[in-house]
C-alpha cells in the first residue's frame, strides 16, 4: 500500500487549527440520532487532536441539501448527540468559511471543538470547486480525513482540501485502510471471498475484481441463483436474473483462467411461499428444485463444505448474506458461516473483513460483528473498494 500520513506524523499542534472531515450523517428520529456509531468511530481522532492542543473544526455533510441552505439539514441538529458521545461541549459555527469562522476560531481555546455547518449547503462542495476548498483551507493549519464512508466521492471536503493543506488520515480512516489492505491489497493467502445478497447486477464489478484476486469465490444469496441458472439448473420461482446468465458464465470462465475456484451451493433451502417458517419449506439438491419453489438459503451440506474451505484460508472478505436472512429460518446459512469465520478469526488462523449494509446487519444478527477482524460500515465506499476502484478521498491522502 502506498503510504499516507497519520496523526503520528503531526508535530507540535498546540493552538493550530485542524480541519477534520467526519461522517455525522446520522439517522435521525424526532430531533435526535437513533444510532451514533459514526460519532463513536471518529471520537478517538477528535479527542486525540484536542489532547494535543489543536483547535478542532469538524466538517461534515448532513442529508442532501443540493448546494443550498436548508433549515432542516443543519449540522446543528447533531450537535447534542456529538457532545454526548465526546463528553465535551462544542461550539456550533453556522458557516464553513469567512469572518464568522475566523471570529469563532479566535474564541476557541487550544483543545476546543467547533462544528461547522453542513458543507453541502454550498455548491462548491459536491462540485469539488478548488476555490471553495481554498476558502475553507484558509482557516486551517492542516486537514484530517476521518470519513472513509465519504471517500468514494471527490468533493471539496473529502478530496479537494487535501490539495491545499498538509493532509492526514484520522484514526478511523487509518484502521479502515489497514484492514482493507490486509483483506485485498496485500493479503495473506489463500484468500476467500464470500459474495452474496440479492442480485448479480449490483455486484458485477465486485465479482470481476475478485476473481482476479482471490483463490476461492463463494457465491451465495439470490445471486447464486443466477449462476446456478447459467449452469443449467432449473431454479424455479427463485429470484434470478435470467438475462445475466451469459455474464455469470463469463465470470466463471474468468475465474477458471485466474485459478480461482467458484463455489456454488449444491444443496439449498426452498419454499413455495416467502414467509417465516413456511410449511412448504424443504432442503434439497439444487437439481431437485421444482418449478413452483424458491431458493431462499444455502443448504446445510454446502455450508459445512464452505466452512471447510474457510479453514484452509488465511484471509476472508465478505459482502452480502447467503440467504434471505431477515426471515427465519433463512438466516441459517449466513449465521452458521459467520460463526465459523468468527471462530477461525478468534483462533488466529483467519483475517476476516466484512462490509455492506445488510451484511453488517446479518453479522450483528449472528452475534459475531465484534469477532471479525474488521467490519466496515462504510456502505458505498466499501463496495467501490471491493470493485477495485481508487477512492478519490483515499488517493488524495496518498499524494
Ligand atoms: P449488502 O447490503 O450487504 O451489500 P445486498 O443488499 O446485496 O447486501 O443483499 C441483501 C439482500 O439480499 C437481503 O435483503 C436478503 O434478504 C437478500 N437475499 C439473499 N439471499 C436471497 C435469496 N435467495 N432470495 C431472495 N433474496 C435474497
Ligand atoms: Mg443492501
Amino acid at each position: 500500500m502506498s503510504s499516507f500520513k497519520t496523526l503520528d506524523d503531526l508535530g507540535d499542534i498546540t493552538g493550530k487549527v485542524a480541519l477534520v472531515r467526519v461522517d455525522l450523517n446520522l439517522p435521525m428520529k424526532g430531533g435526535s440520532a437513533t444510532d451514533v456509531t459514526r460519532v463513536e468511530a471518529v471520537k478517538p481522532t477528535i479527542l486525540e487532536l484536542c489532547e494535543k492542543g489543536a483547535k478542532v473544526l469538524l466538517l461534515a455533510h448532513f442529508g442532501r441539501p443540493k448546494g443550498q441552505r436548508h433549515s432542516t439539514m443543519s449540522t446543528s441538529f447533531v450537535q447534542g448527540d456529538v457532545e454526548e458521545v465526546l463528553g465535551k461541549e462544542i461550539m456550533f459555527i453556522p458557516e464553513v468559511m469567512g469572518p464568522v469562522v475566523e471570529q469563532s476560531i479566535g474564541i476557541l481555546s487550544a483543545g476546543d471543538i467547533g462544528l461547522l455547518d453542513n458543507v453541502r449547503f454550498w455548491p462548491g462542495e459536491e462540485a469539488n470547486d478548488p476555490e471553495f476548498a481554498k476558502g475553507i483551507a484558509a482557516h486551517g493549519d492542516f486537514y484530517v480525513n476521518d470519513a472513509f464512508s465519504a471517500a468514494h466521492r471527490a468533493h471539496a471536503s473529502t478530496e479537494g482540501l487535501a490539495h491545499h493543506l498538509p493532509a492526514y488520515a484520522g484514526r478511523a480512516m487509518e484502521a479502515e485502510l489497514k484492514a482493507l489492505d490486509a483483506a485485498l491489497g496485500s493479503p495473506e493467502q489463500p484468500v476467500a471471498a464470500v459474495v452474496g445478497g440479492a442480485k448479480v447486477s449490483t455486484k458485477l464489478d465486485v465479482l470481476e475484481n475478485l476473481v482476479g484476486k482471490v483463490q476461492h469465490l463463494i457465491i451465495g444469496g439470490g445471486m447464486a441463483n443466477t449462476f446456478l441458472a447459467a449452469r443449467g439448473v432449473d431454479v424455479g420461482k427463485s429470484l434470478c436474473e435470467h438475462d445475466l446468465t451469459d455474464t455469470a458464465n463469463r465470470i466463471i470462465d474468468q475465474a477458471d483462467h485466474a485459478g480461482c475456484t467458484v463455489h456454488l451451493p449444491y444443496d439449498v433451502v426452498v419454499a413455495k411461499e416467502f414467509a417465516a417458517n413456511p410449511p412448504s419449506m424443504r432442503i434439497c439438491n439444487v437439481h431437485e428444485v421444482s418449478s413452483d419453489e424458491m431458493i431462499l438459503d444455502v443448504g446445510p451440506q454446502a455450508v459445512e463444505a464452505l466452512g471447510d474451505v474457510l479453514k484452509t484460508c488465511r484471509t476472508l472478505v465478505w459482502n452480502g448474506p447467503m440467504g434471505a436472512f431477515e426471515t427465519e429460518p433463512f438466516d441459517t446459512a449466513t449465521v452458521a458461516l459467520a460463526k465459523t469465520a468468527a471462530a477461525l478469526t478468534e483462533g488466529g488462523s483467519l483475517t476476516s473483513v466484512a462490509g455492506g449494509g445488510d451484511t453488517v446487519a446479518a453479522l450483528a444478527h449472528a452475534g459475531v460483528k465484534d469477532d471479525f477482524t474488521f467490519v466496515s460500515t462504510a456502505g458505498g465506499a466499501f463496495l467501490e473498494w471491493m470493485e477495485g476502484k481508487a477512492l478519490p478521498g483515499v488517493a488524495a491522502l496518498m499524494a
